[in-house]
């Protein structure tokens, strides 16, 4: 996106009256973000603040998702310094109100509530035009290649808004990025009338467990090592919640696999859905997996993984599924039909909305475990 970025507390656009925002800016390449009030306001590829070029769409964001992505480059680490540009907007997760659209646009107005998907592609190559084109080659993220959402406003093009359903509310509406990938790795399985075992119940594996209930999964299991949610896990209808720490430091050691296997004729759970990137749950999930069982991954290891792949794919027969992003638009309508039916339980996920100057609370929370989903109000409600 064509916005200056070299200094995000440039006084020039004071002097020359240029628009200005509010805006969560990683400002050096350190730990931190900035909350800058005099953000040069997006420019469209018209080069002029708040004018979209023909098939760009201007926005006025309300509410945003903090989302783990956030804290990776709040925090900097190894993945963030390498990846984020500095002195880009962060956020890539919201609800907001359509402000102007280009001339060439078809589909939105300006009053439309609407979310978007973050990962932007040019759809020219191979993947985009053949129906993948949510692991495009070309694919540029929201807040992480491009300036994001936290932020008054924000331009992107027509073809990733998402108009809103009305019965959707905006607090749901402001995370339906995570409930995607949520909803892609479910969908992508298979869970109708099948045992799920969820390694891993984080925000992402918490709303896995609300949408494979919703899905029509027959019984589901989590692993985590946070008792706390474990006990989400149970409420939102999993049907036993296992601590994988070892019996010397309060977990349940590995027989949480027997009593899984007990439960399933001895078999193991026909889906594994590795929501933790850690190598203990992968190994553990495999495990538990039955013989031609599903798994499909959406957790990312922070190094490359050691990993038993002659027993736990090759002599198991298993499916094994990489999971990136949201289909492009199937996981849409889906995320849709789930939120329109009243079947997810998504209220005790989203924890917390903060204002935005409160934005180092919400990644405190986060940091402590306290907070899951939390949500920064920017311009109020919707309506
Ligand atoms: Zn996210």
């Amino acid at each position: 996106m064509p916005v200056a970025v070299s200094s995000p507390a440039a006084p020039a656009a004071r002097t020359t009256n240029a628009p200005t925002m509010r805006a969560l800016v990683k400002a050096s390449p350190a730990p931190g973000l900035d909350l800058i009030p005099d953000r040069p306001a997006p420019l469209g590829s018209t080069g002029r603040p708040l004018e979209p070029g023909p098939t760009e769409v201007l926005i006025r964001v309300h509410k945003a998702g903090v989302c783990g992505t956030d804290r990776h480059i709040y925090e900097w680490d190894d993945w963030a310094a390498s990846r984020i540009p500095v002195g880009i907007v962060t956020g890539h997760e919201f609800v907001g109100i359509v402000e102007k659209v280009g001339s060439a646009c078809t589909r939105v107005t300006p009053g439309t509530r609407c979310s978007a998907e973050g990962h932007i592609t040019a759809w020219a190559d191979y993947n985009s035009r053949t129906g993948n084109a949510h692991i495009a080659s070309d694919t540029k993220i929201l807040g992480v290649d491009r300036d994001g959402i936290f932020a008054d406003y924000a331009m992107i093009p027509e073809s990733n808004v998402w108009p809103l359903d009305p019965r959707i509310p905006d607090r749901f509406a402001a995370v339906m990025d995570p409930l995607g990938n949520a909803v892609h790795t479910v969908m992508a399985a298979g869970v109708s009338a099948r045992t799920v075992l969820i390694t891993g119940v984080g925000i992402i594996g918490l709303m896995a467990v609300t949408v494979a209930r919703a899905a029509g999964a027959s019984r589901i299991y989590a692993t985590d090592t946070n008792p706390a949610r474990l006990a989400l896990a149970r409420k939102l209808g999993a049907a036993a919640a296992f601590n994988p720490l070892p019996e010397s430091k309060g977990g349940d050691g590995d027989r949480w696999i027997d009593a899984i296997k007990r439960e399933t004729r001895g078999d193991g759970a026909d889906v594994l859905l590795e929501m933790s990137g850690s190598p203990i749950a992968l190994d553990q999930g495999f495990r538990a997996l039955r013989m031609g069982g599903t798994a499909a991954l959406l957790g990312i290891p922070s190094r490359a993984p050691t990993f038993d792949l002659t027993n736990h794919v090759v002599f198991k027969g298993a499916t094994v599924l990489g999971i990136n992003g949201r289909r492009m638009w199937e996981t849409w309508y889906q995320m849709e039909n789930l939120l329109t039916s009243g079947r997810l339980e998504l209220d005790d996920i989203i924890t917390h909305e903060l204002p935005l100057a409160q934005y180092r609370r919400a990644f405190e929370l986060m940091q402590s475990g306290e907070g899951i989903k939390i949500v920064l109000d920017l311009n109020g409600p919707t309506k």
